[in-house]
């Protein structure tokens, strides 16, 4: 008597997995956990800006999302989408992932470039996503990096980037790890052509980014609670033998210890952006450096 048998509940999504607290994200669902303070929270509640109303916690985005809350719209002229990620290793399925994550991301490599305008404000813009292959650095990465400063500098515009990495791309070897010096040497020469670079380092910023051009901005704002570090805790804890503190490798801890200038929340980081821009570009604006 199938026909006639009552379901006693409504299922709500019954394939939907718990969100595991080290990869949070958005889920499509009308309702999620917060990763931060546990609260379950209706997810129109978590806003354009997707911050937690219970704590504050800023959810993970991607470049697009991040784009959007930042830049005028429809300013964005996005660059260098033409260059092709190779495969100098042979590394089995990478180039079929690549693939994935574009389809997946919308985007076409783990930064996206550009140029675009703030309150009518131009300046070169890059995004990184640590939805693409955990944002890890790989030559298209390095090489989309390093012309976005090296265009900002024929355009005499400042630059905005927007760091996100878990680190080195393992796929790419040794060509991922030489993208830093690249990079290094492109934003030292856009500096001394006296223009202004601001970094926003957001969750999580590790490995070989942090320790090159995110912790090389002239001014470094983060948000809240990002994971910034080089190495992993537990790989820190058991060199060293002895047991970090709790917020060791957060916005916090980084700010308390002069690495990082200022943490700014997410539903403020378009003004505060503005505001820098406007300082530093103004128009007779000396370079004394
Ligand atoms: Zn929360």
């Amino acid at each position: 008597m199938a026909l006639f048998k009552k379901k006693k509940y409504i299922r709500i999504n019954p394939n939907r997995k718990e969100l595991p607290t080290n990869a949070p994200s958005i889920p499509d669902n009308m309702w999620a956990k917060c990763p931060n303070c546990k609260q379950i929270i209706y997810t129109k509640d978590i806003g354009d800006e997707k911050v937690c109303p219970h704590c504050d916690y800023n959810f993970r985005i991607g470049a697009w999302q991040r784009l959007a809350l930042i830049i005028d719209e429809k300013s964005l002229e996005e660059w260098d989408t033409d260059l092709v990620t190779k495969d100098p290793l042979n590394f089995p399925d990478y180039q079929e992932k690549i693939q994935t994550m574009q389809e997946k991301t919308g985007l076409h490599e783990a930064v996206l470039t550009g140029k675009a305008t703030i309150h009518g404000l131009s300046f070169a813009v890059g995004v990184m996503d640590a939805n693409f292959i955990m944002g890890s650095m790989g030559t298209v990465v390095g090489e989309k990096i390093t012309r976005l400063f090296e265009r900002a500098k024929k355009l005499k515009l400042p630059v905005v980037l927007f760091t996100a990495s878990g680190g080195a791309r393992m796929q790419e070897g040794i060509f991922s790890l030489m993208q830093m010096a690249k990079i290094s040497a492109a934003v030292k020469r856009h500096s001394n052509a006296g223009l202004f670079y601001l970094t926003i380092v957001t969750d999580p910023t590790t490995g070989g980014v942090t320790a090159s051009f995110a912790m090389e901005g002239d001014v470094i704002l983060a948000e809240p609670q990002s994971l910034i570090g080089f190495a992993g805790r537990r790989v820190i804890e058991q060199t060293i033998k002895q047991e970090l503190p709790e917020d060791f490798q957060k916005a916090e801890f980084l700010l308390a210890h002069g690495f990082v200038d200022q943490i700014v929340p997410r539903k403020k980081l378009k003004e505060t952006i503005h505001q820098l821009l406007k300082i530093h570009t103004q128009k007779g604006w000396i370079n004394h450096g």
